[in-house]
């Protein structure tokens, strides 16, 4: 029997979300997410993965993930602490931390239960968390399961957040405090200040805490944001996520050996929770291998991400700020935002209409997501198909 409470909050909300136009729904790809998709025996230019690097469906990872299903079975068995750790994750681990630079590493089951378990094995109700206030959602929710204090400061704010670290040092009401920031920002592809954030750390004896889901396999030559700026020696934590550039899935942590003990006695979905399996494991190590010994897919990301932001700029579009490969086209009103991420679909182009709450009021947008993967007859054919879209409204 269904609960009558339930069956009502279910009904008025769901009904509440349709009718604000706010109820998303879901497309089912009918074969793999690379450069091109099928969703309902129509093929697509995709141009809404995250698999900046094509990893995704690259055969040395294909072929990796199959022999360590002969070897291991597909299912790791039991939590990490019980028996299941395999040799695999130890692997896998060293090789992250050596691609960071950093002197250890912990994996977990993805980016997002990653930073619920990191920030709340490490804060409490009696610290605080500056944090962007465009950090991702699990960053978010990691900081409020951690009970500790979150002030959030104004996205990418340098005088913001020295005024909060000063404010709540001096306070005297915490014992730590941690900066939360993204590497790169997801809706807008712009930057993190790291320099300026670890000079204001180091002022206030910050911890610092990097989410690099998007600079990982990107910038750094592929070793990410913090590497990009240099700074490997300075971030307490470097968050990431093995699901995008990385190709596969599952998350990590890399830093210092304390730190990472200290996470694998203490960050509860590594303590209670089944790790990842054999296949992603065995992909993961091959592509950090690729990754680590040539920067070829990088630069092809490069190559294809500025040609496709070239052409949309000529074209008269606006791509805002971005300084990566996320490559949002800023549409404005909602309504007309989503209307315009159809007309691309039915050209030929799947790009994602971005709208509130996901980003402020009044900027909505396609975000376009170029990948190595990408040809340059699709890029061609993507730019054709928003010139001739971009007319048809009179966006451009
Ligand atoms: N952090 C950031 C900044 C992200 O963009 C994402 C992915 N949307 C995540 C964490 C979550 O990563 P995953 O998909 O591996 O759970």
């Amino acid at each position: 029997m269904t609960s009558n409470t339930l069956q009502q909050f279910l009904m008025t909300n769901l009904d509440d979300l349709k009718e604000k136009g706010l109820y998303n729904t879901i497309d089912t790809l009918d074969g793999s997410n690379g450069a091109k998709i099928k969703i309902k025996g129509r093929e697509l230019i995709n141009l809404s993965s995250n698999n900046y690097l094509g990893l995704a469906t690259d055969e040395r990872l294909k072929d990796a993930a199959i022999k360590a299903v002969e070897d291991y079975g597909v299912g790791a068995g039991a939590v990490r602490t019980i028996n299941g750790t395999l040799k695999l994750h130890d692997e896998l681990e060293a090789k992250l931390a050596d691609f960071k630079h950093t002197e250890a590493a912990i994996a977990y089951q993805s980016g997002f239960n990653c930073n619920m378990a990191a920030i709340s094995a490490v804060m409490d109700k009696n610290d605080a968390i500056l944090s962007d206030e465009l950090n991702h959602a699990s960053i978010i929710d990691g900081c409020r399961l951690s009970r500790a204090k979150t002030i959030r400061f104004n996205h990418s704010d340098m005088d913001d957040l020295r005024q909060k670290a000063k404010e709540a040092t001096e306070s005297g009401l915490y014992n730590k405090i941690m900066v939360i920031t993204d590497g790169v920002f997801s809706m807008d592809g712009d930057i993190a200040k790291l320099p300026e954030i670890v000079q204001i750390a180091e002022e206030f004896d910050l911890i610092t805490y990097v989410d690099d889901a998007h600079g990982s396999g990107v910038l750094g030559k592929g070793a990410g944001t913090v590497k990009h700026f240099g700074l490997s020696e300075k971030i307490d934590f470097q968050i990431g996520t093995l699901s995008k550039a990385i190709g596969v899935v599952g998350g990590y942590v890399a830093g210092k050996k304390h730190l990472i003990d200290w996470l694998k006695v203490r960050s509860r979905p590594f303590l209670f929770s089944t790790s990842l399996t054999p296949a992603d494991l065995a992909a993961t190590i091959t592509s950090i291998e690729i990754l680590s010994n040539s920067t070829d897919l990088q630069e092809k990301l490069w190559e294809n991400s500025e040609y496709l932001k070239n052409g949309l700029k000529k074209l008269g579009f606006n791509i805002g700020e971005s300084e990566t490969p996320i490559t949002p086209c800023i549409i404005g009103d909602e309504v007309t935002t989503q209307h315009f991420s159809k007309r691309l679909n039915d050209e030929g182009v799947y790009a994602k209409s971005i709208v509130f709450p996901t980003v402020p009021k009044g900027t909505g947008r396609v975000r376009n997501m170029p990948t190595a993967a990408h040809t340059k007859e699709m890029l061609d054919d993507t730019l054709a198909i928003y010139e001739k879209v971009g007319k048809e409204m009179n966006l451009i």
